[in-house]
């Protein structure tokens, strides 16, 4: 693949949705992942995600915050999906 001639500076950036900054550092999210959930029992397991932050009030991007909404979203639905019957009368946090 050949990159075109382009000049990435003609485009728009991507700004902080809280505090407008345009700059961003790589951070990581440590998700603590029970041994059960990857199939091998034993020892929770720190898994790293990777995402940008901005450098000025620490929010997390919007592409980021985007995904991470989303999936954490995801992950409730399924929470509660899978909840037996018996609970399904009250909220368990
Ligand atoms: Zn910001």
């Amino acid at each position: 693949m050949t990159m075109p001639d382009l000049n990435l500076f003609e485009y728009p950036e991507e700004v902080c949705s809280e505090c407008g900054n345009n700059v961003f550092a790589p951070g990581i999210i440590f998700k603590k992942v029970p041994g059960v959930a990857l199939g091998e029992g034993g020892d929770t397991v720190t898994v790293p995600i990777k995402v940008a932050y901005c450098t000025k009030c620490g929010a997390l991007s919007p592409s980021d915050r985007e995904v991470y909404d989303k999936e954490t979203a995801k992950a409730a639905e399924k929470k509660k999906n899978s909840q037996k019957p018996a609970n399904s009368g009250g909220l368990i946090l």
